[in-house]
């Protein structure tokens, strides 16, 4: 409902204070018009009583003093009517009620002094959606004589006779923002499924435009100007290619006291394993880890305390690999990519914190149980029953009492070739399948110039 300058019937707008100048000049009108009747009055009195020059000069001086009596009230009387013409009352119609208001009157003061005809104030708004204020946004949105007319115009807006005028609630107005350009991590696509894992396309960063709100502290993407390229990890079982029929046998957690006797039996045999050695055991005994090369066995790293990775901080994690590589290059003289991650574990985490230091992770096909002690023809049967063209097997030869994997490794050796196998190392069997990049089989992995590892 209005109030204020147009709450009043038109009637009553005399009494307004704001209509004071109107209401004196009206009555400065009707007094105005009698003075205008009395020079009458006097130039036919004066002639009469007076000589015939000084009456002739009386009259004359009286006649232009009347005149300009006359003038005068004519000119107020003009300057009243006008100021009344110009201060006077119109009817508006404001959301399609009729209301008086004093013509002329700006946009900005009509709508303030009525309340704003009762409407609500848009929000502000976050960069983000969120209400910051509740009525940051427009004060209301307003419509004259057909024209939508923004806030910031409506002092230059002045009301008439029959303006229109449509008021409806303000619109949310959305804080400032300051813009940047960052760059986009790249996401890992990691493969499962498979006993070798390893890295087949690099991360490359890419760029967005992030916007801060200036009040809210708010950070939205905008647009993505280069994509980033995802990490992919590709996780693969071996197959052979080819006529052959291959398998690996695969001994973690050595060097220790039973390592050479398990090298013995290979080089008696004529046969290759892998061995994924441990750093901190490797310092201990690196004539071991060199007699595992000597061997034509392959020599790769099982990190080097044995931690569940997960569990590690990126420094640790990476330092549990680069170490044991340490030390693995010290006992031997050259220094291996391939890892078996303690207990296979080696999530997308560790792959995008250490996927540059490693060339793959070996997990295997046959679990032999071994250091549950099963007795050695358990042991034997575990392999052989498992056994399948491209399996990598595993057992251990350190971490506890290894007599049983001593026991059953001719049989496993034997049986094996009975099934037409040719026992090869993990790079060998890699080797066998072109799925296999060159660079992993051959340990000779870089992550290429310009790539990233994903945040993680
Ligand atoms: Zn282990």
């Amino acid at each position: 409902m209005p109030r204020k300058t147009a709450a009043r019937p038109n009637g009553a707008s005399g009494a307004r204070p704001g209509a004071k100048p109107h209401a004196r000049a009206v009555q400065g009108g009707p007094s105005g018009a009698h003075p205008a009747k009395q020079p009458v009055r006097v130039r036919v009195a004066r002639p009469a009583a007076v000589g015939q020059s000084a009456p002739r000069h009386r009259t004359s001086a009286s006649g232009l003093r009347a005149a300009l009596i006359a003038f005068g009230f004519l000119l107020v009387f003009g300057l009243g009517a006008g100021y009344a013409f110009f201060w006077r009352d119109v009817q508006v119609t404001v959301n399609g009620a009729s209301t008086s208001v004093r013509i002329g009157t700006p946009l900005d003061s009509f709508l303030e002094d009525n309340g704003y005809f009762g409407v609500a104030p848009g929000h502000l708004l976050s960069i983000g959606g969120n209400v910051i204020t509740e009525d940051g946004g427009t004060r209301a949105t307003v419509t004259f004589d057909g024209r939508s007319v923004a806030a910031d115009a409506w002092t230059s807006e002045h009301l008439g006779d029959g303006s229109s005028i449509e008021v409806g609630p303000g619109a949310d107005v959305e804080e400032g923002h300051t813009e940047e350009t960052v760059e986009v991590a790249p996401q890992i696509e990691k493969q499962a499924g498979g006993a070798i894992q390893f890295v087949s396309q690099w991360g490359r960063a890419g760029k967005k435009t992030v916007w801060t709100g200036e009040v809210s502290g708010e950070q939205v993407d905008r647009e993505v100007l280069e994509p980033a390229q995802n990490m992919v990890v590709s996780s693969l079982n071996v197959h052979p290619e080819g006529e052959g029929k291959y398998i690996a046998l695969t001994f973690d957690d050595g060097p220790s006291g039973y390592t050479q006797r398990i090298l013995d039996i290979l080089a008696e045999k004529g046969a290759k394993a892998t061995f994924f050695n441990l750093g901190s055991q490797v310092v201990g005994r690196p004539a071991l880890a060199k007699a595992v090369l000597d061997g034509g066995n392959e020599l790769a790293s099982h990190t080097n305390q044995h931690m569940n990775l997960p569990d590690c901080d990126r420094d640790t994690l990476r330092s549990e690999i680069s170490t044991s590589f340490d030390a693995i290059e010290a006992a031997v003289g050259s220094r291996p990519q391939m890892i078996r991650a303690p207990y296979g574990a080696f999530t997308d985490v560790e792959w995008a914190r250490a996927g540059d230091l490693i060339s793959c992770n070996v997990l295997w096909n046959i679990d032999t149980l071994d250091w549950k002690r099963p007795g050695a023809q358990a042991i034997v049967d575990g392999v052989l029953s498992g056994a399948y063209n491209g399996a990598i097997a595993l057992m251990h030869d350190g971490g506890g009492n290894r007599d049983q994997d001593i026991e059953a490794l001719p049989a496993i050796i034997d049986g094996l070739r009975a099934q037409g196998y040719e026992l090869v190392t993990v790079s060998e069997l890699m080797a066998t399948d072109s799925r296999f990049p060159r660079e992993v089989v051959e340990g000779a992995v870089k992550m290429p110039e310009g790539a990233v590892l994903p945040a993680a």
